[in-house]
């Protein structure tokens, strides 16, 4: 299942975070705002328990989160999300995935992993503004599930038809949530138009 969350206002803020022109600032700001718009609707049916809460003026019925949220960035591009998610939810608790692509089998290999353990009862939020070939998402969530993770959501910024395929043949349990499914991957497996190597304009590391 995937979502295209195609708000006006995230569509909006979706043009100026592609543009060459935007700098490393306002793109950092615009991949917060963006984030914060799909993690609103990623968590629309998460757990709730109802709740009794006294008022100045009468008891009210309430309801509450009734799961523990686990944000995993994927690294280097996916802490550019985090502080977008814990604004929304500031008692999310924080695991990190590290992978890099080995150049001779593309396949991902990881170099970093420390998770809560409330991954095995709660609901993960796997966070990575590009989702391209899938390869680093399915890794992360086969990760998770190793870990006894068994309610995982995907968001990302930008994907592409490749990499909803790869997630969705290997893991039709995870949703991603996502402000755009662009057209393709080039040769160097950028997406196409995509906004660039997300990492690097997130953090001026290009130019
Ligand atoms: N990673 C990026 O940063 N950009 C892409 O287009 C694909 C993967």
């Amino acid at each position: 299942m995937h979502v295209l969350v195609d708000h006006p206002c995230v569509q909006h803020k979706l043009a100026i975070i592609r543009d060459v022109e935007t700098d490393h600032k306002q793109f950092r700001e615009l991949a917060t705002e963006i984030t914060q718009f799909l993690c609103y609707e990623a968590l629309k049916n998460i757990p709730m328990k109802d709740v009794d809460v006294q008022t100045p003026v009468a008891m009210a019925k309430c309801r509450k989160i009734d799961t523990d949220l686990v944000v995993v960035p994927i690294l280097r591009a996916g802490v550019g999300m985090l502080d977008g998610i814990l604004a929304l939810v500031p008692t999310a608790r924080v695991g990190f995935v590290g992978l890099y692509r080995d150049e001779e089998t593309a396949q991902p290999v990881t170099y970093y992993e420390r998770f809560p353990p409330q991954v095995e009862s709660g609901t993960c939020i796997i966070i990575d503004p590009m989702l391209a070939t899938g390869g680093s998402t399915n890794a992360a969530i086969d990760m998770l599930k190793e870990q006894g993770a068994s309610d995982i959501v995907v968001i990302c910024i930008v994907t592409c038809p490749e990499g909803i395929a790869a997630v969705e043949a290997e893991h039709r349990d995870v949703p991603i949530y996502t402000a755009a499914i662009d057209d393709r991957l080039n040769e160097k497996k950028y997406i196409v138009p995509g906004l660039g190597d997300a990492g690097d304009r997130l953090y001026g590391t290009s130019h």
